[in-house]
């Protein structure tokens, strides 16, 4: 097992929706640790930035949209194995085909407002991290 830090984003309809708590209170109870957070009001380009690698994909623009319309929560998450732990605990991408229990089958509305992101390799978790996070405003947790 390996320490590592991973990003997590509670998306604009579940801040809106006030569930940030329950979001957070499920990453708590499984382990995960949260090193860094702020609110954030993503600019379209910052959006387009972000999500780039899917900038050819049909959804890209309503991704964007979505992201967009409303403040989101950006976290550094920390603990063993965080990264595989979070995808675990955020569920597949559509809610109708994500495992019972998992955020997004639980709180999420469709495959775009499905909640929450979460980097998926330590190359992307390095990325996105950087992207909203100085290393100065990252706290460990672990002793
Ligand atoms: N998305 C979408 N339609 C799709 C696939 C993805 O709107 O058919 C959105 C959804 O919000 C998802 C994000 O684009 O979380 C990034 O897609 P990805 O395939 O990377 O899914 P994730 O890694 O978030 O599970
Ligand atoms: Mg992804």
């Amino acid at each position: 097992m390996t320490l590592e830090h991973t990003l997590s984003i509670i998306k604009p309809g579940a801040v809106r929706r006030n569930i940030i708590g329950q979001i957070i209170s499920r990453f708590e109870s499984s382990g995960l640790r949260i090193a860094a957070a702020r609110m954030v009001r993503l600019s379209q380009e910052q959006a387009e930035q972000f999500y780039a690698v899917h900038r050819e994909r049909p959804f890209y623009s309503e991704l964007v949209a979505y992201m967009t319309e409303g403040p989101i929560l950006v976290m550094v998450l920390e603990g063993e194995d965080a990264i595989a732990r979070n995808r675990a605990i955020m569920g597949s991408t559509d809610p109708q085909k994500a495992t019972p229990g998992t955020i997004r089958f639980d709180l999420g509305k469709n495959t775009t407002r499905n909640t929450v992101h979460g980097s998926d390799a330590p190359e992307t978790a390095e990325a996105e991290i950087a992207f909203f996070f100085k290393p100065d405003d990252i706290c460990p947790r672990h002793e």
